[in-house]
């Protein structure tokens, strides 16, 4: 089967780790880095980055990411840092605080999309401004599917343009606390119903090791996590999850609702590989084997035998 483009647009980074297994500094990381990583274990060929990086930013992690069949033509290289993150995390991993942001290149990132032949592609937009999210959308024409990230800084800093983007586009992916702030409402199927008034069809709910929801026009249904023994850096999780469920899109070429619940499991695998690693580690030594088998493993964890009836 040949699957649609998918276009990634967002932050391509150095991570700084402090984690309660040691410090780990210039991890390669970035919302579109761990998103790319993800959809190209599913959509392999038909996944284009757009970013940015700055003179300091090694040709060999661009490599890796055309190793796995990722298309690099959208990164620009500037003069100037690449985007430094450095988070710290609480000992059971639960929380994080982020100690500094350095934006460098980043600041002036004006994304812009290189022409490419052929159909309308699958978006995601990665957590960046939202007016520059809109912008990308304005550059592509007719998008199939659009999917966009965001979070409390932009909720909070700017709303009349994360509004417009909401009007733009087909799924919202957020965690639990973005849609509680975006929608003024605590539970999260009001959170949900509100989202969805302000434009995309469907919103996905993430909630970390407690699984995932999805809300559209069939109704409201739920993905676990795969339960891990042990994880290691959640780092990049959410964006892995939602690169996986774009590259499944792309690769089906039809975001129906089932489309949409079965995207749910393949995000939620790539999910669960991001953490077993530090940084992109894992996602980088994946190979389909590995994705078949924890597939097979959530077929299993989520089959109760038939039909939920009473046993009378
Ligand atoms: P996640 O754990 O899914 O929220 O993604 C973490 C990744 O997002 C890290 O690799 C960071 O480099 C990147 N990141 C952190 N802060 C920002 C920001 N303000 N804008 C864009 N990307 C960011």
């Amino acid at each position: 089967m040949t699957s649609s483009p998918l276009l990634i647009v967002g932050s391509i980074a150095f991570d700084d780790l402090d984690m309660p297994s040691g410090q780990y500094r210039d991890v390669l990381g970035g919302a579109a880095t761990y998103a790319a990583l993800a959809a190209s274990l599913l959509a392999r060929e038909h996944v284009r980055v757009v970013g940015v990086v700055g003179a300091d930013f090694p040709e060999a992690h661009l490599a890796d990411l055309r190793a796995r069949g990722v298309d690099t033509s959208g990164v620009e290289r500037k003069p100037g840092r690449t985007f430094r993150w450095h988070g710290r995390y609480s000992d059971d991993l639960s929380s994080r605080t982020t100690i500094d942001t350095q934006l460098n290149v980043f600041a002036e990132f004006s994304p812009h999309v290189p022409a490419v032949p052929g159909p309308s592609p699958f978006v995601l937009l990665g957590n960046i401004h939202p007016q520059l999210q809109t912008d990308v959308v304005s550059q592509i024409g007719r998008p199939k599917f659009v999917a966009a990230d965001t979070m409390n800084w932009w909720i909070e800093r700017e709303p009349a343009h994360l509004a417009e983007l909401l009007r733009k586009i087909d799924l919202l992916v957020v965690n639990d606390e973005e849609a509680r702030q975006l929608s003024g409402q605590h539970s999260l199927v009001r959170a949900a119903a509100d989202i969805r008034k302000r434009g995309p069809k469907a919103v996905i709910i993430k909630r970390g090791e407690f699984g995932a929801l999805l809300f559209d026009d069939a109704g409201t249904f739920f993905a676990p996590a795969y339960p891990l023994e042990e994880v290691l850096d959640p780092t990049g999780a959410g964006d892995s999850f939602a690169g996986g469920l774009m590259g499944y899109l792309a690769l089906a070429r039809e975001p129906s609702p089932a489309v949409l619940r079965r995207a749910m499991f393949f995000a939620s695998a790539l999910g669960s590989f991001c953490v077993e690693g530090i940084g992109p580690s894992r996602l980088l030594a994946v190979v389909p084997a590995d994705l078949a088998a924890r597939i097979a493993a959530f077929a299993k964890l989520v089959d109760f035998g038939g039909e939920l009836s009473l046993p009378l």
